[in-house]
C-alpha cells in the first residue's frame, strides 16, 4: 500500500498560518496592509479583547469582485505578483497571496466587499477554510474584513496567547509601525468601544505627533530636528530628538521603502552619531526613513520577521551617522558638542578619582530614611549580629552560591564613603565594598514589595497635582497597573482618555517630581513585559526604589552608611539586586596582598 498521500487542505492551511498568524497583531498587520494595497484613504481598525474575539478592519479601497472575493481565500492567491522576478521591484506591501488563507483557516471570517464598478458587493463567511455562505449584498465600496474567535481551532494557539495586555500592545506596536508610514491615509483603532487611536491624515511629522504627543500643542515633534541626506545610494530622511531631550524611553524606528524595520547594526550608526551628547542610559528617540533602490536590499521573503539586509551596509551605516551627526549640529542648541568624540559621557573609573581621605562626620539625628509620613516600621532588629554566625570566614565570597559577605561588626567597625558612590568597610575576608544607590534601593525594592502584598503604602498628597499623558499602548500599560500604583500611595484622577492627574506619591518619593517616576515606571513596565501580577509588582517595586534610592554622588554622614548598610543586611538576599545588578563585592585579602 502507498504510504504518501497529500494533507487536505484544511490541514495544510493549518500549518501554514501558523508561519504567518501567530497572534492577533500579525493577523491586524496583514489584513491592514492589504487595504493599503488596495489604496484604502481611510482604514477603521475594530477590536475587542485585543483581538481574541473580533479583529475587524474596514477600508475604503478598490474591493473585490465576486470572483476575486472567493480567490482571495485561497493560497498563493494574489493580486500582487505574477513572475518570481515581480518580487525584486516589489513596492507593495503583502506579494504571497498567503494571508487570507492562512487567517480563514484558524478564524471564522465574514467579508464584504464592492468595486465602484459594481452595482451591489459580495459577502462571503469562512469557518476554518470552509466555505459556508457567498451572496450578493450591499455595501459600500471598499472592503469589510471581520476576523472572529481566532484560533478557535487551534486550541494549542489560543492557550499561546498572552494576557489582553500583552495582546492589546502587541496590536498597537504593529499598529505603529504601519501608520507612521502612512500619514495621507487616515486612520481609527478601536478597542472593547473605545477610540485609542484617532489618526486624520497629514504630514509624517503630524502622524508622529498623532500617535505619540497632542496634536493640538505638537510638543512631542518640536523635541526632533530634521535628518535629510541624498546620495546615489540610498535617500535618508525623518527625525532625531535633540540630545538635551532625550529620556530614557525612546521611541526608535527605521523603515525602509515604506516598511518597519529592525536594524540593530543601524541603530549603532545612530547611537554613535549622538555619543558624548547623552547623559547616563538615555536614548535617543527617532523615526528614520530610508528609501533605497528595491535591488539593493534582500526583500525579506518571511512575512513576520522586521529584519532586512542591506547590499552596502557599511556605507550606509556611514552615511546615516554623518547625516544624523549633521542635524544635530545644525540644530542643537549645545555649542560644546564635539564630533571627533567617540566615548560617551560616563561615570569616570574609580582609578581616576583623586584618592582622599574618608571624610567622617557624623550628625546622629539625621536618619536618611525617615520621610514624612512614612509608616514603615523600623525593622532592624537588636540582636542583628546573630544573623552572620556560623557563616564561613574563608568562603570564596565572588563564586559562592550562598553569596552574603561577611561583614564584621555592622554596629561599630569604621566605614567611610569613596567616590561618592560606595560605601567601604572591613568585612571578614577583605574590603567590602557597598554600592549606595543599590543598596537602598534593594532596601526600599523589598518594603516596596511588602506593601503591594498588603496594600498599605503610605502617601503623600501633592499640593499641586501634576499630568501625565501617555501614548495609548502604555495608557492601557497604565490602567493595568493603578490597582498596585494606588497601593503603594499613587492617587491617579482619569482627567481625558489619555490623561490622569497625579493626586499624590508614595511617602518614599517625598523629595521627587511624581511624572517622571511614573514614567519609568510605565517604561520599564513596557520594555521587561509582565504578565502575572506577580512580576508587575516587582517590577513597579523595582522602578520605584530605583528612582527613590540616594543618588550618587550624595554624600553620606557615617550614621547614614550605618543605618543603610543594618537593613541591607537584614535582606535574605543583599549581594544583588533583583535585576542581577552587584551591590555588594569585596577585594579580598589575598588579592590586596597581591598588590604589595
Ligand atoms: P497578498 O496580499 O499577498 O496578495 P492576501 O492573502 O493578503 O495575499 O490577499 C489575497 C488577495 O486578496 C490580494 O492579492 C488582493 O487582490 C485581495 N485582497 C485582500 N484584501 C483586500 C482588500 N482589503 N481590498 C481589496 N483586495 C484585497
Ligand atoms: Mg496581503
Amino acid at each position: 500500500m502507498d504510504i504518501i498521500h497529500l494533507l487536505p487542505d484544511s490541514v495544510a492551511n493549518q500549518i501554514a498560518a501558523g508561519e504567518v498568524i501567530q497572534r492577533p497583531a500579525s493577523c491586524l498587520k496583514e489584513l491592514v496592509e492589504n487595504s493599503l494595497d488596495a489604496g484604502a484613504k481611510r482604514i477603521q481598525v475594530i477590536v475587542r479583547d485585543a483581538g481574541r474575539t473580533l479583529l475587524q478592519v474596514i477600508d475604503d479601497g478598490v474591493g473585490m469582485s465576486e470572483m476575486d472575493a472567493r480567490l482571495a481565500f485561497e493560497r498563493h492567491a494574489t493580486s500582487k505578483i505574477r513572475e518570481a522576478q515581480d518580487l525584486f521591484s516589489l513596492r507593495t506591501m503583502g506579494f504571497r497571496g498567503e494571508a487570507l488563507a492562512s487567517i480563514c483557516a484558524v478564524a471564522q471570517v465574514e467579508m464584504t466587499t464592492r468595486r465602484a464598478e459594481d452595482e451591489t458587493g459580495t459577502l462571503l463567511e469562512i469557518h476554518g477554510s470552509d466555505v459556508v455562505r457567498q451572496e450578493p449584498c450591499s455595501c459600500p465600496v471598499g472592503t469589510n474584513i471581520k476576523v472572529s474567535n481566532l484560533f478557535f481551532n487551534v486550541p494549542v494557539r489560543r492557550k499561546f496567547l498572552k494576557t489582553d495586555q500583552t495582546e492589546l500592545r502587541n496590536l498597537l506596536t504593529e499598529f505603529y509601525h504601519i501608520v507612521l508610514v502612512y500619514p495621507k491615509v487616515s486612520f481609527t483603532f478601536v478597542h472593547n468601544d473605545e477610540i485609542l487611536l484617532e489618526l486624520p491624515a497629514g504630514t509624517e511629522k503630524q502622524r508622529i505627533e498623532a500617535v505619540f504627543g497632542n496634536p493640538k500643542k505638537n510638543v512631542y515633534t518640536s523635541a526632533f530636528v530634521d535628518v535629510h541626506t541624498e546620495t546615489d545610494l540610498v535617500s535618508i530622511r525623518g527625525f532625531v530628538v535633540k540630545p538635551e531631550n532625550a529620556t530614557r524611553k525612546a521611541e526608535q524606528y527605521f523603515f525602509v521603502n515604506g516598511r518597519y524595520m529592525r536594524h540593530p547594526y543601524f541603530l549603532k550608526a545612530v547611537q554613535t552619531a549622538y555619543s558624548g551628547m547623552l547623559v547616563n542610559d538615555y536614548q535617543p528617540s527617532f523615526f528614520i526613513y530610508f528609501d533605497i533602490n528595491p535591488e539593493a536590499i534582500d526583500v525579506n521573503i518571511h512575512p513576520t520577521k522586521t529584519e532586512i539586509k542591506f547590499a552596502d551596509e557599511q556605507t550606509i551605516f556611514q552615511i546615516l551617522m554623518a547625516s544624523v551627526r549633521e542635524a544635530l549640529g545644525k540644530f542643537t542648541l549645545s555649542p560644546q558638542i564635539d564630533f571627533d568624540t567617540t566615548g560617551s559621557i560616563d561615570i569616570p573609573l574609580a582609578q581616576d578619582q583623586p584618592v582622599s581621605r574618608p571624610q567622617v562626620t557624623v550628625d546622629p539625628t539625621y536618619n536618611p530614611f525617615h520621610t514624612r509620613g512614612a509608616v514603615y516600621p523600623d525593622r532592624v532588629p537588636t540582636n542583628w549580629e546573630s544573623l552572620y554566625e556560623g557563616l564561613s570566614q574563608t568562603r570564596d565570597l565572588e563564586t559562592s552560591t550562598s553569596p552574603e559577605p561577611v561583614i564584621a561588626d555592622v554596629d561599630s567597625c569604621p566605614m567611610w564613603q569613596y567616590a561618592g558612590k560606595y560605601i567601604l568597610l572591613p568585612g571578614a575576608t577583605g574590603l567590602v565594598l557597598i554600592n549606595q544607590h543599590r543598596a537602598h534601593a534593594a532596601v526600599l525594592y523589598a518594603q516596596f514589595l511588602e506593601q503591594l502584598s498588603h496594600l498599605q503604602g503610605a502617601k503623600q498628597q501633592l499640593l499641586f497635582p501634576e499630568v501625565i499623558s501617555l501614548p495609548s499602548d502604555e495608557m492601557v500599560l497604565l490602567e493595568h497597573m493603578l490597582a498596585d500604583l494606588r497601593a503603594i500611595g499613587f492617587e491617579l484622577d482619569q482627567l481625558s482618555p489619555d490623561s490622569y492627574s497625579i493626586q499624590s506619591i508614595p511617602a518614599q518619593l517625598s523629595n521627587q517630581s511624581a511624572l517622571p517616576v511614573l514614567q519609568q515606571i510605565i517604561q520599564q513596565v513596557r520594555e521587561r513585559g509582565a504578565d502575572t501580577q506577580q512580576e508587575w509588582r516587582e517590577q513597579i517595586a523595582l522602578s520605584l526604589a530605583q528612582s527613590a534610592a540616594i543618588p550618587y554622588g550624595k554624600t553620606l554622614t557615617e550614621p547614614e552608611m550605618r543605618d543603610l548598610v543594618k537593613r541591607l543586611v537584614l535582606l535574605p538576599s543583599y549581594r544583588r539586586m533583583a535585576d542581577g545588578k552587584t551591590i555588594v563585592s569585596v577585594l579580598t585579602d589575598e588579592e590586596i596582598n597581591k598588590r604589595f
